[in-house]
């Protein structure tokens, strides 16, 4: 891992979605998405953004490729603000950054072949001039992602649904990006299908330097490629570090729920699972206090009226909880023995 200076900076990142309604369509409430966050990745470097469905993980992803606009923050690739700039001076830009989706069908144009796929981004970023050149590059980026040459003829419904990921993925690197945001990539996979993308991408992003930033709700696959986890929770990251604090020492009551919710396939190993109270409350009126009140735990008064701030725990290590300010005698998550999780390990490398 590198350490100048980071690929990406997000400072203090919002998106707030307004809802219009009544006579004068005026607003009336707003969509707290993303709430504040902030966080970087490093030149070669996977940070994994987690947290259960609708924590705004995905908008994040959205708001770094630019598909709309920020409510405030700042998103900054290598050095230069990006949430600014017009169209034509985004464009350029557009190189360095490139995305796998999660439904690799609906991403891919099933009016063409695999070759114009892949052929489109080399010619519109002029990474290879000329027929032949362009042909030589599809045919590299097939061997890249583990694909037989002459599939390149083929058309996406052609394809499983593993091969057509591996598509995305080869379209992605076509045009040679410095970060891949892979937004839920593998979720709609197969397990073992899963496991040989996960493995492809970590092999790509080894050979190739890339950073990636993994978005996904499945703690089990992050665990085997990331270097680093933010966790979400209803547009806040409650908590972040490496990969072995967070998976060896959560200091935060979600980041322990959502571990404790891993399955283990050995029945020797016996882990109790934490069941959350209720539902993701609505990000339309998210609770006063610590936004985790309404289904912590630990809960206590403080956490009904006051925001717990991100605080250091480690070097690297940040977490949101006001358990915290408690003597470490009475602090439960200091007193948690968290199991190592035992994924079935032996399909990833
Ligand atoms: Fe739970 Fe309170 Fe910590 Fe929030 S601040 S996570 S409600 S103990």
């Amino acid at each position: 891992m590198s350490t100048t200076q980071p690929i990406l900076q997000v400072n203090d990142l919002k998106k707030h979605y307004p809802i219009r309604g009544g006579l004068l369509s005026g607003i009336t409430a707003n969509v707290y998405a993303v709430d504040g966050i902030s966080f970087e990745i490093a030149k070669g470097e996977t940070l994994s953004l987690v947290g259960e469905s609708g924590c705004g993980k995905s908008t994040v992803g959205k708001a770094i490729l630019r598909l709309f606009d920020i409510t405030s923050g700042e998103v900054v690739l290598d050095g230069q603000r990006i949430d600014q700039l017009s169209t034509g001076k985004l464009r350029p830009l557009r190189q360095r950054v490139q995305v796998v989706f999660q439904d690799p069908f609906s991403s891919l144009n099933p009016r063409m072949r695999v070759r114009d796929i892949l052929a489109e981004p080399i010619t519109n970023f002029g990474i290879a001039q000329g027929k032949e050149a362009v042909t030589e590059r599809t045919m590299a980026l097939m061997d890249k992602v583990g694909l037989p040459r002459d599939a390149v003829n083929r058309w996406p419904h052609e394809f499983s649904g593993g091969q057509r990921q591996r598509i995305g993925i080869a379209r992605a690197l076509a045009a040679e990006p410095e970060l891949i945001i892979c937004d839920e990539a593998v979720s709609a996979l197969d397990v073992s299908v899963k496991a040989q993308i996960v493995n492809l991408l970590c092999d790509l992003q080894k050979e190739l330097g890339l950073a990636l930033l993994f978005i996904s709700h499945d703690l089990a696959i992050v665990e085997h490629m990331t270097h680093r986890v933010a966790v979400m929770y209803l547009g806040k990251i409650v908590e972040m570090g490496t990969k072995e604090q967070i998976f060896g020492a959560p200091r935060h009551p979600y980041t322990v729920a959502l571990l404790s919710a891993v399955p283990v396939p050995d029945p020797k190993i016996r882990r109790e699972r934490i069941l959350l109270k209720g539902d993701v409350p609505s990000p339309i009126n998210p609770p006063k206090g610590c936004r985790f009140n309404t289904r912590c735990p630990y809960v206590f008064d403080r956490c009904r009226t006051e925001e717990p701030a991100l605080r250091p725990m480690a070097q690297g290590h940040v977490a949101a909880c006001h358990l915290h300010d408690l003597p470490a005698e009475d602090n439960p998550l200091l007193k948690q023995a968290v199991p190592a999780l035992a994924d079935d390990r032996r399909q990833f490398r």
